[in-house]
């Protein structure tokens, strides 16, 4: 990222963060996820971004994909597709959504249990993920390495007493979604690549409740948890300044 792009950068942060903000506080027993999907699709056009996820058809999943936002539900754990389904009393949501403005890309996660039926395990681990992320992000300073960000998040998801998948993690962000560096939830200290001020990062760390074995759902592009147990994600984007981290995507 050059000087030019970091304003840019700001504001597909601020419009993540505020579009994850507002359907949080839409999300109610009864809210449909297709309902989640319309809602964001109107504020990413209303804003003049365009989405990162519609049309988009990586490897690991099957096909373009055809919506704004991934809702993941319950066992549910990444690229949760929105689907006709009623949020009920004590449902785990995870809201994970990228776009971008201006060229520049944001993509952050929120957990959240909706209704007033949370179980103390899914706000323990919804819990365990917000500071494993704020770990990840203080340790993102200019001269760090990548395996610094990555021990962090690793060390508190393990005391945390979670199984930590390597499959996916975080990455490089800046005209497209997905880009190097691969930032895995585990990692060992003074490893890889060297952190530099304009350098964006997704940091986005999730568990599983009991297991670390993903298994893809029937629809193609979910991805589940292969015991059943529920999962939590939180993913901010940061810019790496010359001060340490600035996170991109706070809802305000
Ligand atoms: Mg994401
Ligand atoms: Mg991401």
């Amino acid at each position: 990222m050059n000087a030019s792009e970091l304003p840019r950068a700001r504001a597909a942060g601020a419009l993540v963060g505020a579009i994850l903000a507002t359907l949080r506080a839409r999300c109610r027993v009864g809210t449909n996820l297709r309902d989640i999907d319309a809602w964001a699709k109107a504020m990413i056009i209303e804003a003049g971004a365009e989405s990162c996820y519609v049309n988009y058809a990586p490897s690991f999943g099957r096909g373009p994909f055809a919506h704004y936002i991934c809702t993941s539900v319950n066992d549910a754990v990444l690229h949760g597709l929105p689907h006709d389904h009623a949020l009920a009393d004590g449902d785990l949501v995870t809201l994970d959504l990228a776009v971008s403005k201006d060229g520049v890309v944001a993509d952050s996660a929120i957990s959240f249990v909706v209704g007033d039926a949370a179980s103390a395990t899914d706000v323990a681990m919804i819990a365990a993920t917000e500071r494993a992320l704020s770990a990840g992000i203080a340790a993102a300073r200019p001269g760090a390495r990548i395996g610094d960000i990555s021990h962090a998040i690793g060390t508190v998801l393990a005391a945390a007493g979670y199984e930590i998948n390597t499959e996916f993690g975080g990455h490089g962000v800046g005209s497209t979604m997905h880009q190097d560096p691969h930032v895995s939830n585990t990692g060992r200290p003074g490893r890889g690549y060297t952190l530099r001020p304009g350098l964006l990062l997704a940091l986005e760390p999730w568990v599983m409740d009991g297991t670390a074995e993903l298994v893809t759902d029937a629809d193609g592009w979910t991805l589940r948890s292969a015991t059943g147990g529920r999962a939590a994600h939180s993913e901010h984007t940061i810019a790496i300044t010359d001060s340490g981290a600035e996170i991109l995507t706070l809802a305000r």
